[in-house]
Order: C-alpha cells, then sequence, then structure tokens
C-alpha cells in the first residue's frame, strides 16, 4: 500500500507527481520532497516558498521541515531566506546527527556552502500585496496576520516507510524572526513508520501550545483510526484553548497511518488532497460539525466556481 495526504488544494499538483513516483516504487522521502518542491517553485501560492509573503519588513523568512518516520531522523530550517527549496535542505539536515535544525544565517550558510540553489525569494507580486496590506493595517488597524498557510504532507510507500514535510513562509507581516509550527517536531508535523504521521496548518502560536501533530500520532498508537485521533485532538484541545484564552486561532490537521487509512480535523474550512494505491488524487473540503466530528466533502465543480466568486483560500 502507498498513500499521501496534504494540506490546502494548492498541494494537488503536487501529491499528482508524488503519487506516480511511490506507484513506481520511489521512497517516500524522495516523492514528498519533490511534491513540496513543487509548490514551492509556483509563484502563484502566497504562502510557501517562492512568491511567499513576507514579514513587516519586506523579506520573506520561511520555515521548512522534514521527518523519516523509519528512523526519527528530523532536519528543519527556521526564518532561511534566499534559498529556493527550504524543504531539501532540511531534508538534507535530517542525516546530519548533530546540527540538523539551523535558522536564519546558519541555515543561508548551509544551503550556500552544500550547493542548493539561491535566489531571492520576492516577487513583485509579493511585495506590492506586502506594500497594500502594510498601508491597510496602519490605516484601519487590521489583524496584519490574515494570509498564511502551510503545505505540510504525510506519506506512505509501498516498502512501509513513512516520512513528512512542511514548508511555509508563515504568518504575513510576521515580525523578524518569528517561527511558527511548521519546522517544529510534535507541533507542526510527527511520524512513526510502525504508526503513522500527523502535520498541520494554521495558527502556530496555538498549534504550539498543543504539540498536536505529536498527539494525533500518540492517540493513533493507542489505538485510534487517524481520524478518531484527529477528531479526539483537535476538538478537545480547541476546546480547552478556548476555556482557557476565549479563542483559539485556525488550526487544522491530517494524519494518514501506516496502512495508508487517513483523518483530517480541522476549526475552520479547510481544504486538502489525498492519493493512494486505490484513490486517485482528489480534493477535500472539511469543515467542523457536531459533536466532535468534522464534515468531509469531496470538492465539487460548484464549490471551486464559489471560490472564484468569492477566494478565501489559496
Ligand atoms: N503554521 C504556519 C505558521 O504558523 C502558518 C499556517 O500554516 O497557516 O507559521
Amino acid at each position: 500500500m502507498w498513500g499521501i495526504i496534504a494540506t490546502w488544494r494548492m498541494a494537488f499538483d503536487g501529491v499528482t507527481v508524488a503519487s506516480q513516483l511511490l506507484k513506481e516504487g520511489v521512497t517516500v522521502g524522495d516523492a514528498i520532497e519533490s511534491a513540496v518542491r513543487l509548490v514551492e517553485d509556483n509563484p502563484v501560492y502566497k504562502s510557501v516558498g517562492y512568491g511567499g509573503l513576507p514579514n513587516i519588513q519586506g523579506a520573506v523568512q520561511l520555515d521548512a521541515a522534514y521527518m523519516d518516520g523509519d528512523t526519527y531522523q528530523i532536519g528543519g530550517v527556521a526564518g532561511i531566506s534566499d534559498v529556493k527549496n527550504p524543504i531539501s535542505v532540511a531534508k538534507q539536515l535530517s542525516k546530519e546527527r548533530f546540527n540538523s535544525f539551523l535558522v536564519g544565517e546558519g541555515a543561508r550558510d548551509y544551503a550556500v556552502l552544500n550547493g542548493f540553489d539561491i535566489q531571492n525569494m520576492l516577487t513583485d507580486r509579493a511585495k506590492a500585496e506586502w506594500e497594500k496590506r502594510l498601508k491597510e493595517v496602519q490605516k484601519n488597524q487590521l489583524n496584519p496576520y490574515d494570509g498564511h498557510d502551510t503545505v505540510s504532507m504525510v506519506g506512505l510507500d509501498v516498502s512501509g516507510s513513512m516520512a513528512t514535510g512542511t514548508s511555509s513562509s508563515g504568518l504575513f507581516l510576521k515580525q523578524p524572526g518569528r517561527v511558527g509550527d511548521s519546522p517544529l517536531s510534535g507541533s507542526g508535523f510527527y511520524v512513526d513508520s510502525e504508526i503513522g504521521g500527523a502535520a498541520a496548518t494554521g495558527l502556530g502560536e496555538d498549534l504550539m501550545k498543543g504539540c498536536l501533530s505529536y498527539e494525533i500520532v500518540r492517540l493513533m498508537k493507542a489505538g485510534y483510526t487517524p481520524q478518531e485521533a484527529c477528531n479526539q485532538a483537535v476538538y478537545d484541545f480547541d476546546a480547552r484553548l478556548t476555556k482557557r484564552n476565549e479563542k483559539a486561532g485556525a488550526f487544522s490537521l491530517i494524519a494518514m497511518d501506516c496502512n495508508g487509512a487517513w483523518g483530517v480535523a480541522t476549526n475552520v474550512e479547510f481544504t486538502f488532497v489525498v492519493a493512494t494505491e486505490n484513490q486517485r488524487p482528489t480534493m477535500y473540503v472539511a469543515i467542523p460539525a457536531e459533536d466532535n466530528q468534522t464534515n468531509i466533502e469531496p470538492i465539487t465543480e460548484e464549490w471551486l466556481e464559489q471560490q472564484r466568486k468569492n477566494p478565501t483560500v489559496d
């Protein structure tokens, strides 16, 4: 059995490519890296890689991570700039015994030294949006942090290996040096090939409070299905966070177990993509439902048309 699940419909092309690779017997690590790179390279997506939205000072600082579910090896970069594919740097770092999570200048220097492609990641479009939003925020005292999304993936290959990868420009207009959950083990991602994996998107500051990716894997280990584990972890934490702080940020989690079964839970409308040996790449939309359940439907033409008229999700 092979399978892959990824956050947001921007992952569709990546998942399609990864599913082909997994079908051909390519390792899950390479399939995930290829899929995330496709999203990073596409300037249309404003929250990942090239074309990602900048921080308050106008600099694009990216977070990414990779985890190997066979060995527990983890690599991560945070606040990295000018590097074309942060996921590839994170994947290589996962092979280091020491110094496997690098930030800022150190992460960039490692990428340069190791021959990764260097490029200016700020597109004219992202710069124009930054200028516009900065003015709006100052004038209307808007919440500056609308505009974020991470591409996160969990996959399984035919040999039974699992891996996860994340990549994000974090929150639009974030403070320089701000790091989200995406490169943080347990919060943004976690995977164990003997159990399954989970990964996140949403407000990093709140995801970190619940270590939700680890929590979902822990629940799967205890015997919950991926869907039960997601529902339990996400809605329980959302309720506890809301009770103690009067609010919870938006967050959404995806999971896949070592048999290729998958699940999703979210406290907002959330799109995601799945492909498995038994299912061609499919886009879904999830919304929270009654009684700590998640309503999941395949995306229809009608839904896409609605989005085109009133775009809220990238
Ligand atoms: N989790 C990301 C962060 O907080 C943003 C997102 O996924 O929406 O940096």
